[in-house]
Parts: C-alpha cells; sequence; structure tokens
C-alpha cells in the first residue's frame, strides 16, 4: 500500500504503524493474552517522532 502522506506527521505515522505491524516485540503474545507487549524502544522512538512532528505541525496551523 503506497500512500502519498501530505505531512511529516503523517509520514511518521505510517511509520509507526508499518513497525508496529512488523515488529513481534510490539506484538501480543497470543499465547500469554494477560501480559502487555514489553516495551519496545524502537516503537518508542517512532511514537516520539510522530508526536513531535504532530505537535509542530498543530502550532504552526493555529
Ligand atoms: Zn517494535
Amino acid at each position: 500500500m503506497t500512500a502519498t502522506t501530505a505531512s511529516p506527521a503523517g509520514a511518521a505515522f505510517d511509520a509507526l504503524a508499518d513497525h508496529s505491524l512488523g515488529c513481534p516485540t510490539c506484538r501480543p503474545d497470543p499465547d500469554r493474552p494477560g501480559l502487555a507487549p514489553p516495551e519496545c524502544p524502537q516503537a518508542l522512538e517512532l511514537y516520539r517522532a510522530w508526536r513531535r512532528a504532530w505537535r509542530s505541525e498543530r502550532s504552526a496551523a493555529a
């Protein structure tokens, strides 16, 4: 799926979504449904990047 992302925040969000789908650390373990998935440093970093882009876009628009 190739979507043309109009904004840095959109691109950062896509990167985070792509990572979560492909990363075994981010996916919950079906054998242990009660446990939260372990924290993935890569996902945290992607999340921070997305939030940074999103906030700067919002403050630019306001
Ligand atoms: Zn991950």
